[in-house]
Order: C-alpha cells, then sequence, then structure tokens
C-alpha cells in the first residue's frame, strides 16, 4: 500500500449544537466515500470550539469518545473565526487541511474534487466561489459586491468576490498561511496573499442547515475594515492628496483675493474652508488612529487563542459505558472465585 496520507478536516464552531450532528454525518458519509476510493487515505476532524454558549462542546466531548479520528480544542472564551482557522491550522497534523463552516454551507461533497485536485500536485489550494448570493438580504449583498470592488481598486492582494473560506490546502501551502502569525487576522486576504495555484469551483450559494449566522451587519462592516486595513495602505495616503487638493484651492482663493477689488461673500467662503478643513484635519488624524490601533494590537503580540480544553481532555466526561460495567463485574467475578478456591483448600 503507498504510503498513508493525512487528511485535516478543521471546522471552526460558534454554538453549532444543533448543526453538529448532521455535520458529522456528513463528513464521515463523504470520509467512508474517500476511503474507499483511496486506501491510502486517513481523517482526522479537527473542531475549534469557539467558546460556544450552548452544548457544543459537550457534543464534541461525546464525539472525541466515541470516534477517535475527532480532536478539538476549546477556547476560552470566544475569540472569533479567524482565530478558530489559526488554531485549528497550527493543530492540524495532515498532509492536507480542509477549513469548512460547520453549517454544511460548505458542501462535504466537493471534498473529493477538491483532493484529486490537489493531490494532482497541479494545484496548491481548491476552493469555491459562489456565483450566486440567493438567500442573503439585498442589502448585505449590496454592500458585500461594494466591498470586493473598493478592496480590489486599492490592494494589491486580489480578493475575489464570492471565494470563501472553505479551502483545501497541501501541508506546503498550510505552512505558508501559519508563517502569517499576524494578530489582526482577515484569512480572505492572507490565503490570497501566500499566492500559489489555486482552483476555484464554482456552486450555487446553499442555506445553513440549522441554526443562525452569528455575524450581525455591523459584525461584517468591522470585518470589512478589518480586510482593508489589513491589505491596503492607500487610506493612509488619502489625507495627503486631500492635503494637496485643499493647499492648491487655498492658493485659488488667495490668487483670487490678490486681483480682484473685493470677494464677494468672503465671510461664507471663510467659514466653508474652516468647516471643511477642519473636518479633513479630523478624518486624517482618524485614519491614522486606525492604523495606529492596529499596530498598537500586533505590537503587543497577544496570543491568537486561548485553549483550556482538548480532546485529550474528553475522557474525564465520558459516561459510564457498558464495558466499563462488564469489566468491574468479571473482576468481581475473579475475585469470588479465588474465595472458592481458597476455601476449597
Ligand atoms: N464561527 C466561529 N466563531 C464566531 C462566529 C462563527 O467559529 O465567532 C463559525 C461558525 O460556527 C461557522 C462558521 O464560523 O462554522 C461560519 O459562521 P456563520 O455560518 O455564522 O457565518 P456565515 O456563513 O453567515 O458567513
Ligand atoms: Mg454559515
Amino acid at each position: 500500500m503507498a504510503d498513508t496520507k493525512l487528511i485535516s478536516v478543521i471546522v471552526p464552531c460558534y454554538n453549532e449544537q444543533e448543526v453538529l450532528p448532521m455535520f458529522y454525518a456528513e463528513i464521515t458519509k463523504i470520509s467512508k466515500q474517500m476511503t474507499d476510493k483511496h486506501p491510502e487515505l486517513t481523517f482526522e476532524y479537527v473542531f475549534i470550539d469557539d467558546g460556544s454558549k450552548d452544548k457544543t462542546l459537550s457534543g464534541l466531548r461525546e464525539l472525541a469518545n466515541q470516534d477517535s479520528r475527532v480532536r478539538y480544542i476549546s477556547f476560552s472564551r470566544n475569540f472569533g473565526k479567524e482565530a478558530g482557522i489559526y488554531a485549528g491550522l497550527s493543530n492540524a497534523k495532515g498532509d492536507y487541511c480542509v477549513v469548512m463552516d460547520a453549517d454544511l454551507q460548505h458542501p462535504p461533497k466537493f471534498l473529493p474534487i477538491m483532493y484529486e485536485a490537489v493531490a494532482s500536485g497541479e494545484y496548491d489550494c481548491a476552493t469555491t466561489r459562489r456565483v450566486s448570493r440567493d438567500g442573503e438580504s439585498p442589502v448585505r449583498s449590496f454592500f458585500a459586491r461594494l466591498f470586493y470592488k473598493i478592496m480590489n481598486k486599492i490592494s494589491q492582494t486580489e480578493i475575489v468576490d464570492g471565494a470563501q473560506d472553505f479551502r483545501f490546502m497541501s501541508r506546503q501551502m498550510v505552512d505558508a498561511v501559519l508563517s502569517m502569525s499576524e494578530y489582526n487576522r482577515f484569512s480572505k486576504g492572507i490565503f490570497s496573499w501566500v499566492g500559489f495555484r489555486v482552483k476555484y469551483l464554482e456552486y450555487e450559494n446553499v442555506e445553513r442547515a440549522a441554526g443562525t449566522t452569528a455575524w450581525s451587519f455591523w459584525g461584517l462592516f468591522r470585518y470589512s475594515i478589518e480586510g482593508i486595513i489589513g491589505f491596503s495602505t492607500f487610506p493612509l495616503s488619502i489625507p495627503v492628496m486631500a492635503g494637496a487638493v485643499s493647499c492648491l484651492i487655498s492658493l485659488l482663493f488667495l490668487l483670487i483675493e490678490a486681483f480682484a477689488d473685493k470677494m464677494s461673500g468672503a465671510l461664507t467662503a471663510v467659514i466653508f474652508l474652516l468647516l471643511f478643513l477642519g473636518g479633513l484635519i479630523l478624518i486624517s488624524i482618524g485614519v491614522l488612529g486606525m492604523y495606529l490601533s492596529k499596530t498598537y494590537l500586533e505590537v503587543k503580540h497577544r496570543p491568537i487563542y486561548l485553549a483550556r480544553e482538548t480532546e485529550k481532555d474528553a475522557y474525564k466526561f465520558a459516561k459510564p459505558v457498558e464495558s466499563i460495567d462488564v469489566a468491574i463485574n468479571d473482576a468481581d467475578d475473579a475475585e469470588n472465585d479465588e474465595d472458592t478456591s481458597d476455601s476449597e483448600e
């Protein structure tokens, strides 16, 4: 048999108690199909419990006690999906790693195709790209499109519209992603920044299998600002350009003042200019502040996540199973047998 190849399936979970059993059923089904076809394949499932407040963690403990392929890392609090992806990738042992959502919006049926693409050596990464945003509110779609437009204009790193965090990667690419150890993580940018050959598989949007999305509109807004600040320095140059333009305008005013006998509405012009320049200065300081705050967090070198429990602790929560009862009963019987043999002597 050829060398075994391990595939690590990394699944960030936040309050996913409802979908977890469905996801586990699906992923084990696909794994079986894949191992039947390629006997050299083995799997590990690395679940990240991102400080869930529901029964996700107890579900994971149960799975880990039943199935040795199940591993998990439970965070000390909610650190966000990005931290979950990082924790999963840095703890995965696989020759290949695939990151996917727990809610089945990243259909496991793509895994065999992704594996073929990457294992062939032609690609280092296979990912899906949504070609429709069906099931998403029009407002959200509009802002998402706007974000991709702006982002791709002002950043050197291309962020493909509709590209997702559902990524099947070679070990080489995983190591490259991990070498970017920044605190402010924006995976879509990181995956693109490292380069490598990426195969895009197109598919129609699927709705969540159960539960609700953890993303609010403002959450997404903050996330897109994170993306822009993380992968573009263009906003820093806006104040410079605006400053240059306002200097030119003020020179123009000076010229008009010098050549015209008297300016009409001079007071209005002064008030307008004061407010306008004041606004520009405040915006510029704000932009500087945003970059400075990210730099501040970055230089602190805080850990990206903190784990409080892993699958190695799962046994502590194992329910007493029948086999343990049987073992105890057997031991008792053996003692009784010894007793009887003693008495016979
Ligand atoms: N998730 C996470 N931490 C969070 C929010 C979400 O690990 O703070 C996980 C979530 O459990 C899911 C994936 O990230 O597996 C995508 O989240 P969700 O489905 O809520 O986002 P959407 O699909 O709406 O973008
Ligand atoms: Mg989802």
